[in-house]
């Protein structure tokens, strides 16, 4: 049998420190740093095979063996510590901690001090001489044992201690005396065999396998798997958790002794200084829980100068090894340095970008992994919002700043309000919370942001917002929170669940009320090393933009020009719509001539914008694509204002009638004026004329009516049908192209087709462009140059793309239209209706509207790609649709030897960087 000659168990002396998925992330980092000779406690790792062997037995059987291995390694920990796992008189205790291969904090089980039972407390009291110490110790065991391996719930254990401390007059807990925490873990006995019906446990060794069951148990409990699923952890990635058997150290034994959680550089803004906290006196929960509010780590250089400098030690050979920030726990034991775990630390953007360049420049990493370390995706957190610096607005309270960037919100007091107003109601909200727990995590996704009155920078809620790039301030004193009344008091004021409150992660502010808020600049290091992804990228990132003010925001990101400008966007205007409507009503060539007649300089002037704030880099302006009834009123709408305007003309007959009949009653000179204000009130010849207008708009709306209109009279068959209206859109791009050039602004105008399916359709388009090319040059005395090309989003014109070649001088894969023709989904309603319930039952891996299919879409796309190329080998390709600033998407688009990609504008930097991830990848 396998588990009889798999080696599970491994001494931190022997382990793989490499080899994450066997031994977890922790796991293997204990094993590395033992071995790089840094001070960690004696301990071993079981591995996450052992854990899966147990989980898919199925009667929950460890794997044989596994027990006998562990004794054997506790009797070396034994041998190197000098005590005795279960020995009263020099008891060895254990901390028993999960660890998978990613980094999942607080996502599963860790239970400290295992080993104590009523005969080894006095001999810890004994070697210690302090009975509160041991106390205190037993009673935490107890409660963590209690909740993690046998399911007893904290409130029991948390009313038991509030008793305790109300009768002692102890406000927190350090207040409670020996004799006080005696009775805590007294109470606590009683209350695990009131809830499992059976003694705690007392053999060490008993303690030790139900801990490690609870650990293995704990990968799949529902935390672990909600955490998974949200950051789309997958088997491949993380598969069962190690358990690590760790001798335990106390930073809980005096003034000499703390305990504290540090990153060798700043998570938050990525300076290049030693950044933490720590507790006196203190456990490591201490800490991580928010219990007590932390002191800074720069306070121990004050407090205990011998143990700061050994700290920089530690920082520094931990950086040389890694070559990366660590996120490391330590314990100072009665004046004695620990490392208890390390990893790579979880910093933001802006943290992130700036230890990539500083590191490079330091020479710890090369610009290759400087690049590598950063996942693309993150760096949509540099444009998260701040307070707008102009609204000046007074504070309520100030709290530490936590994660960075600024948000409003309704305040909501616990998760589950917070998904259902966040998630379930859809608006936002701010977690507001005394301090926050791993179970807290659900309200954490529903929020926009978490305010907490407790805690430090590495606290739980501190660590985890930083993770999702969500701004929060975390222990603002001054608030009091009151979860059952869902309110909250600042000083005098207050805010109850429901008021809106803005807090700012960057400055550790609350404020009640929205304020606005602004979009922030690039940090200059942002610059550096956008500048070294364009250095190694093949891809160029262009933007899809359609007014000067996109153009501009993108052109700031970095956007080398712009791969799509859609025109209808521009038809859309409030002020254009009226002559847009009046080109599609018109009866005539000549009436429509003349709408378009207005419409032109207006165009003309859209490109022209265009192109100067692009200068001199390439604007790919595409035709018309919607149907034009896209742009008239609804036909229920419209039916409804001729019933009222009919209405109305009987009423205008009926007062014409009225005006008559009074001249024949009275004297025609008496009533005059009355006579004059009714014909004029309601003019019949008005109403009928606006009647024959609206029943013309109807007609022509029955006229343009289609059943499926995506599939319908839009696109190039537009341009074809209604060869006018891409005349002068055509002549628009040309003659602006050609005033800038006569203004000295170098322009590289692109003129691109939709919906093209056959090289026919192009031809034609071509045939206008070129006779109005010719026009234009004889106009301006100049030729203006332009290329000419096709968007590839109909499955025929992947399949044509050799003839299409022919044509186009560039191809750009609208991979909206593409995915949607390929799957036959709509993309109008396939997310909202069966494409949630195929993600979650698997049947499709992603949403195909926001990852590229690459099996489908993409197999169609290289298709194209290599018969286009195989015609004109110069044919530039690129992708705008979605995908093109989706990084997984990019690439493929790299593979697929795409030229360009083209997205919004906020994603261009993230594509930027994908696009360099996407070559030093492949390059390897
Ligand atoms: C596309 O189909 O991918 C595309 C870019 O065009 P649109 O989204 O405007 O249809
Ligand atoms: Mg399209």
């Amino acid at each position: 049998m396998a588990s009889q000659t798999t080696k599970h168990v491994f001494a931190f002396e022997e382990g793989d420190g490499k080899d994450k998925r066997l031994l977890g992330g922790k796991g293997a980092n204990l094993c590395e740093m033992t071995q790089m000779g840094l001070n960690v406690p004696p301990g071993f790792v079981i591995s996450t095979a052992a854990c899966l062997e147990y989980l898919e037995s199925p009667e929950r059987a460890l794997p044989a063996g596994l027990m006998d291995a562990v004794h054997a390694q506790m009797r070396a920990v034994e041998k190197k510590t000098g005590k005795g796992f279960g020995d009263p008189d020099k008891p060895l205790l254990v901390s028993v901690r999960s660890g998978s291969a990613m980094s999942m904090p607080g996502m599963m089980d860790t239970i400290l001090n295992l080993g104590l039972n009523e005969e080894t407390l006095q001999g810890e009291i004994r070697a210690t001489g302090d009975a509160r110490f041991g106390y205190d110790a037993y009673r935490r065991f107890i409660q963590l044992f209690g909740k993690v391996a046998l399911g007893v719930p904290d409130a029991a254990f948390d009313h038991e201690l509030e008793a305790v401390k109300e009768a002692a007059h102890a406000k927190q807990d350090v207040d409670l005396s020996a004799h006080d925490l005696k009775e805590v873990s007294e109470r606590f006995l009683r209350v695990v065999e009131a809830h499992t019906g059976h003694p705690f446990p007392s053999d060490p060794y008993r303690q030790l396998e139900i801990a490690i069951k609870a650990v293995f148990n704990s990968w799949g409990g529902k935390r672990a798997v909600d955490y998974r699923r949200q950051f789309h952890i997958t088997p491949e990635m993380a598969n069962g958790t190690a358990v690590n058997v760790v001798t335990m150290v106390f930073g809980n034994r005096g003034d000499d002794s703390a305990t504290g959680v540090a990153f060798t550089r700043n998570p938050g803004s990525g300076e290049n200084k030693l950044y933490g906290e720590y507790l006196v006196n203190a456990q490591g929960e201490d800490v991580v829980a928010g219990i007590r509010t932390p002191k800074p780590i720069s306070r121990l250089r004050v407090e205990m100068p011998e143990m700061a400098a050994q700290l920089d030690i530690l920082r520094e050979k931990l950086e040389t090894h890694y070559r990366e920030v660590q996120d490391f726990e330590f314990t100072i034991e009665r004046g004695q340095l620990f490392c208890l775990q390390t990893r790579n630390g979880k910093m933001n953007a802006v943290a992130m970008v700036r230890t990539s360049v500083e590191m490079e420049r330091e020479d710890l990493i090369n610009k290759e992994e400087a690049l590598l370390r950063i996942q693309p995706d993150l760096l949509e957190q540099m444009l998260f919002p701040r307070l707008d610096p102009t609204v000046k607005a007074d504070s309520v309270a100030q709290g530490l700043p936590a994660s960075p960037g600024a948000a409003s919100g309704f305040a909501v007091f616990d998760a589950d309000r917070a998904e259902q107003f966040g998630h379930e109601l859809g608006q936002k909200v701010i977690l507001v919370r005394e301090e926050t727990k791993p179970e807290d995590i659900h309200g954490f996704f529903a929020a926009e942001g978490i305010l907490t009155s407790r805690g430090g920078k590495t606290s739980h809620a501190a660590v985890v917002a930083r993770g999702m790039g969500k701004p929060c301030v975390a222990g603002a004193e001054g608030i009091s929170v009151d979860v059952n009344r869902r309110e909250a008091r600042v000083g005098l004021t207050s805010f109850k669940e429901g008021d809106v409150i803005t807090i700012d992660g960057t400055s550790g502010k609350v404020y009640l009320g929205a304020i606005p808020t602004v979009e922030p600049d690039f940090t200059p290091e942002l610059d550096v090393l956008l500048g070294w992804s364009d250095e190694m990228a093949r891809l160029k990132v262009m933007a899809n933009a359609d007014t000067p003010e996109d153009a501009r925001r993108a052109r700031k990101y970095g956007a080398v020009g712009i791969g799509l400008a859609r025109t209808e966007r521009m038809f859309n205007d409030v002020e254009r719509l009226p002559v847009v409507i009046e080109m599609i009503v018109a009866e005539t060539p000549e009436a429509r001539q003349a709408a378009l007649d207005k419409l032109l300089p207006l165009q003309r002037k859209d490109f022209r914008d265009l192109f100067e704030v692009m200068a001199p880099n390439p604007v790919t302006i595409r035709l018309l694509d919607p149907p034009i009834h896209e742009f008239l009123p609804d036909e229920h709408v419209l039916e409804r204002e001729l019933t009222d305007l009919r209405v109305l003309a009987r009423s205008a007959r009926g007062m014409t009638v009225l005006a008559g009949a009074m001249g024949l009653l009275h004297s025609p000179d008496n009533v005059r004026h009355d006579i004059d204000s009714l014909r004029r009130m309601v003019d019949p010849a008005v109403v009928e004329e606006a009647i024959a207008k609206k029943e013309a708009m109807l007609r022509k709306v029955r006229a343009l009516y289609e059943t499926n209109p995506m599939l319908g009279h839009r696109g190039v068959r537009l341009g074809i049908t209604f060869p006018e209206i891409y005349q002068m859109q055509i002549r628009a791009i040309l003659e602006a192209a050609a005033e800038c050039t006569k203004a000295g602004i170098e322009v590289h105008p692109q003129i691109k087709v939709p919906q093209v399916c056959t090289a026919q359709e192009l031809r034609l388009v071509k045939s206008f462009v070129d006779t109005i090319h010719d026009e234009v040059t004889e106009t301006y005395g100049q030729p203006v140059n332009f290329k000419f090309g096709t968007m590839i989003e109909v499955v025929r014109a992947c399949m044509r793309a050799e003839s299409l070649a022919e044509e186009a001088e560039f191809f750009s894969f609208g991979t909206n239209d593409l995915t949607q023709a390929t799957f036959s989904f709509s993309r109008e309603d396939a997310e909202n209706k069966f494409l949630p319930l195929y993600n979650q039952s698997g049947i499709l891996q992603d949403n195909p509207f926001e990852v590229l299919d690459v099996k489908g879409v993409g197999k169609l796309m290289q298709l194209a790609v290599d018969w286009g190329r195989s015609v004109k080998p110069n044919l530039h390709v690129g992708i705008c649709g979605e995908h093109g600033g989706h990084p997984a998407s990019i690439a493929f688009c790299h593979q697929a030897g795409l030229d360009y990609v083209s997205c919004s504008g906020p994603r261009v930097p993230v594509a930027r960087l994908a696009a360099a991830h996407a070559a030093l990848k492949a390059a390897r």
